[in-house]
């Protein structure tokens, strides 16, 4: 290709960016952002804690040799699993001996990322807002934008939608006539607030952990907790509340919160001096675009959140961009015509998608009553069987981990020898109080 334009500078454009740049003479990386500023209007979550799970960073580490090593020097801490606690209604679970975590903010991952990226020579980061697209001949001709006061037009033979969750996409499609694609949607209704602190010291057992709760342990406020040693030996500490339970901003209560019904690595983190305010947000639901399912133009693709933004408590957000960057190379890589649609990718991708889509959305579609068929049914129930047995089965915990760091297929949980095992574990465990195991009415 001559020009590639990517649209949005998040993980998902940069990692596509990255793809692009062994295909396109030049790559041209707009976004809206300035990328020197402390926060960032385009992306809510930018503070909120973000987890980079093994699948993604095994990903970039592919584009970028040297990107964890080259974190890890800039002070990112990189934790052994024995170094991560994950506790279940305040009781200590099995951890999967291969999650090596490297534990960092967002703003600090995308920095490094952003820079590696910048390195490259065929590509160029510009500041400036996507308006729309133009269109020739059932094909995209190129993008318009706004930059410096003024309005822009760049020809490209490729355009790439990294725009994230409030992608117009859709829109611009419709205004030339073409069809959306279909949004299906299922409630989250979760709320998060995320604090940060500086490490009086460094525990030398957990520096990391993640807590669950079930409903009769809880009030409710607070379903999840997590908290990891990031750079600048801070502590970056994550409470989740479902509906109408919302982690207040209050730091009195947060701490109180962390001290007096978590894990005690909580009460550790938030014994040092806060760094800025507690911050907020909420999302509404998981949602993703079905562009398998619609006739689209040619020389025109989505990735990352723009296509599937999910729940974040499973933190696949920055893993499945990178999933559906690995996608994009395999596709180029076969040399396609641009001049035809991509639906070869779009079902590629779809794989990635619905993987990601069913561990999400499994608690939250059966919380909301949505009516499911059966295969669904089935395929959530076994994954909450896993769940359940993986607190207290090392070698479930284990398979269970590879599709929670998005290495496998969720699918990879129904074989029969795994699935005997599980259903197994469960068995002798049941009444133990360890874990809640979901009954067979539960489909
Ligand atoms: C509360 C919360 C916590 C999360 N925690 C995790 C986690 O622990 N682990 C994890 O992997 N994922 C997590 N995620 C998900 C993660 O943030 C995203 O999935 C991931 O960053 C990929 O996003 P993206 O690049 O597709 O979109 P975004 O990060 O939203 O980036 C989109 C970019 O496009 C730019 N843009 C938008 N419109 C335009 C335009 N018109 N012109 C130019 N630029 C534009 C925006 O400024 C932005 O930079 C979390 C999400 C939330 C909401």
């Amino acid at each position: 290709m001559g020009t590639a334009v990517v649209l949005g500078a998040g993980f998902a454009g940069l990692l596509a960016a990255r793809v692009l740049a062994a295909y396109a003479e030049r790559v041209v990386l707009l976004e809206q952002d300035d990328p020197h500023a402390g926060s960032r209007r385009g992306v809510g979550q930018y503070n909120q804690v973000h987890t980079l799970l093994p699948g993604g960073r095994g990903l970039i580490e592919r584009w970028f040799p040297g990107f964890t090593q080259e974190a890890v020097e800039l002070g990112a801490p990189m934790l052994h699993s024995s170094q991560i606690g994950a506790y279940f209604n305040g009781v200590r679970t099995v951890s999967a001996p291969t999650t090596d975590l490297l534990c960092a903010s967002r703003p600090f991952l995308e920095r490094h990322l952003r820079d590696r990226v910048a390195q490259l020579s065929a590509i160029r980061i510009v500041t400036g807002r996507a308006e729309g697209l133009e269109f020739t001949d059932g094909a995209v001709a190129g993008v318009r934008y706004r930059a410096e006061g003024r309005s822009h037009f760049l020809a490209s033979d490729l355009v790439i939608d990294a725009m994230g969750r409030a992608s117009r996409l859709s829109d611009w499609l419709d205004d030339a006539g073409w069809p959306r694609p279909p949004l299906r949607r299922v409630t989250t209704g979760i709320n998060y607030a995320t604090g940060y602190f500086r490490a009086t010291s460094i525990p030398d057992d957990l520096l990391a952990a993640i807590a669950h709760f079930g409903p009769d342990h809880s009030d409710g406020s607070t379903t999840s907790a997590a908290v990891n040693m990031i750079e600048d030996r801070q502590w970056m500490v994550v409470l989740a509340g479902l509906g109408q339970h919302r982690p207040g901003r209050d730091l009195d209560d947060f701490v109180a919160r962390c001290r007096n019904d978590l894990p005690p690595i909580f009460r550790t983190a938030v014994g040092g001096e806060p760094v800025g305010d507690i911050l907020r947000y909420h999302q509404a639901d998981s949602r993703s675009r079905d562009f398998t399912a619609i006739a689209s133009p040619a020389r025109v693709l989505s990735v990352g959140d723009a296509v599937a933004s999910v729940n974040p408590v499973y933190a696949q957000g920055i893993s499945s961009a990178a999933l559906h960057a690995a996608c994009l190379a395999d596709y180029l890589a076969d040399r396609p015509d641009l001049t035809e649609p991509f639906d070869r990718f779009f079902r590629r991708q779809r794989l990635v998608v619905d993987a990601v889509w069913q561990v999400a959305t499994a608690t939250d579609s059966a919380r909301a009553g949505h009516r499911r068929p059966m295969a669904e049914r089935i395929r959530t129930w076994i994954l909450n069987q896993t769940f359940a047995a993986a607190a207290t089965n090392a070698q479930v915990a284990e398979s269970l981990n590879l599709v929670t760091s998005l290495f496998a297929h969720p699918d990879t949980l129904r074989r029969p020898a795994l699935l005997a095992r599980t259903l197994r574990t469960n068995h002798r465990g049941r009444g133990s109080g360890r874990i809640e195991i979901p009954d067979a009415q539960a489909l």
